[in-house]
């Protein structure tokens, strides 16, 4: 009997979400990651869960109401990770004309199952705080409701739920070598050991490298495959509501401009064919003046290339290189030639509908192993047993157990570990009792966690993928993170 009923390479969103759903499925599943768990496209996306517009644009009609499904399904499993948000579209004639804009928002409304969230609504932006940040021409804007999505932690606690099912998590782990027979036998580089590893089915999870690795690592055909690169930028906080801006672009892409970590704004997303090392993306000059055009033509606050504080940058395998088809859809292939075993091949795709793509995934595997029933729509991610409608009321909780923390920490601390922040904080009952400190907010009682239950090794690995707290850590801090974190290994 092979080792492992399933093996999956890669760490990402689609990788650990297969993990997840498999493992609870009953299926004795390893995973391999070469880094970290979501560093590479999964901890780049626009961290929206929407019906995506753009989406809805190309009449991709069921898309759409898969996608409204599935917001309702993050917001019951994860209201710790995903915060319900309105979305505003101001209108103006220029793109396209608002009596198009308030059909789609009809049509958005018809598809959404009704869970709470208000409908769609057209709103008078110069009586409403959404005008405020933004230039005079704009009188109207249309409202309707989607979610923000923290993407990395999204990633890591996919991952921690598949591990408390049973599945083995390894990071550090490249998978070299996978030989095809009637099981596979895979090779692995696992924190510098060779490590042989059989598994009755195996997934190619690799995102941008799952060409390089059908190619290099399993030696198998694949159709041809483009890699896209998508870029943002983080700059500081342009306007005080909560929405999320999407603007019409004169070349008709739409924009977005979402509140991030309290004091920063994210604007994205621009796309275009990459080629070269996946693992060193990076936004050009060029992708950052043109997100920052696209902001000035709508925020009365003016942003410069200057003023980006950050850039952030992933690449991904799509079908079509112009970056279109396959980046937003996803795809998966299925293949089991007679006596051999079974290979998915899985990328792409947004993170509204990563769920059901590893759910549709594992499934093809029913014919293999006895399995149980379909289980991911309804089972809380760890952290996440609460109503979404209860945020507040948890962060309220968390102030009033450790008195310590002001309202914005609480907020974060909830919005990362929801209902199992007690096992971070503990019983400390002043900020001392959980150790060095290393910048504004990070403690050595969170580190300690993270590492010991989230596979932290690295100080990246916490300050932009656990948090995104690199952006206020001062350079002194992180040193000394660094060294905590050797010692502590
Ligand atoms: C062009 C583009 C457009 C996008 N559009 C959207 C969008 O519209 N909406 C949205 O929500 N999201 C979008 N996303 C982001 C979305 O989050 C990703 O599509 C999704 O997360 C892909 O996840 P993944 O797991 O396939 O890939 P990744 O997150 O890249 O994960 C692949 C992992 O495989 C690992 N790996 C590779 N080779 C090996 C090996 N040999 N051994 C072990 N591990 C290996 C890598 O280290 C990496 O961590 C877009 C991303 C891109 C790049």
């Amino acid at each position: 009997m092979a080792d492992y009923d399933l093996a999956i390479i890669g760490g990402g969103l689609n990788g650990v979400s297969m993990a997840r759903d498999a493992a609870g499925r009953g299926l004795r599943v390893i995973l391999l990651e070469q880094g970290d768990l979501g560093a590479g496209a999964s901890a780049a996306s626009p961290r929206l869960i929407h019906g995506d517009l753009a989406v809805l644009e190309r009449r991709a009609l069921l898309r759409v109401r898969a996608a409204w499904a599935e917001r309702d399904i993050w917001l019951r499993t994860a209201p710790h990770l995903v915060r319900p948000t309105r979305f505003a579209v101001p209108s103006h004639s220029g793109e396209r004309p608002p009596w198009l804009l308030r059909s789609w928002l009809l049509l958005y409304d018809r598809l959404a199952p009704s869970t709470g969230l208000p409908a769609s609504a057209t709103i008078d932006i110069t009586h409403h705080p959404v005008g405020n940040a933004l230039r005079r021409p704009f009188g109207a804007a249309f409202e309707y409701s989607g979610g923000v999505v923290d993407d990395s932690r999204l990633v890591v606690l996919n991952a921690v739920d598949a591990a408390e099912r049973g599945a083995d998590i390894r990071t550090g782990a490249r998978c070299v070598r996978a030989d095809r027979l009637d099981v596979w036998r895979l090779v692995a580089i696992d924190r510098g050991h060779r490590r042989v590893i059989t598994a009755g089915a195996l997934a190619n999870a690799s995102g941008a490298w799952t060409a390089t690795v059908a190619e290099t690592v399993l030696r198998l055909p694949l159709p041809d495959l483009g890699v896209s690169q998508i870029s943002q930028i983080v700059v500081r906080r342009l306007f005080d509501t909560d929405h999320v801006y999407v603007f019409q672009n004169h070349d008709r892409r739409l924009i977005f401009a979402s509140p991030y970590e309290r004091d920063f704004t994210l604007i994205g997303t621009v796309t275009r064919p990459f080629k070269g090392d996946p693992a060193v993306v990076s936004a050009t000059a060029a992708d950052a003046a043109y997100l920052c055009d696209a902001a000035n033509r709508y925020f009365r606050e003016r942003v410069e290339p200057s003023d980006v504080v950050r850039t952030i940058s992933g690449a991904n395998a799509v079908i079509d290189p112009a970056g279109r088809r396959g980046a937003r859809d996803g795809s998966m292939a299925f293949d089991r030639p007679r006596g051999q075993a079974p290979l998915i091949t899985i990328f792409a795709g947004d993170i509204t509908t990563a769920r059901l793509r590893a759910e549709r995934a594992v499934s093809k595997l029913t014919p293999f192993y006895p399995m149980s029933p379909r289980w991911t729509a309804q089972a809380a991610l760890p952290g996440g047993d609460f109503a979404w409608t209860r945020f507040d009321a948890e962060v309220e909780g968390a102030r009033e157990r450790w008195r310590f923390l002001n309202e914005a920490q609480a907020q974060r601390l909830i919005a990362a570990y929801g209902s199992r922040l007690a096992a971070v904080l503990g019983d400390a009952k002043d900020r001392a009792d959980l150790g060095q400190a290393f910048g504004p907010e990070l403690t050595a009682a969170e580190v300690r966690y993270l590492m010991a239950k989230e596979w932290a090794r690295f100080p990246d690995d916490i300050l932009w993928r656990r948090s995104k707290l690199g952006l206020t850590m001062p350079p002194g801090d992180r040193d000394a993170l660094a060294a905590f974190m050797a010692a502590a290994a």
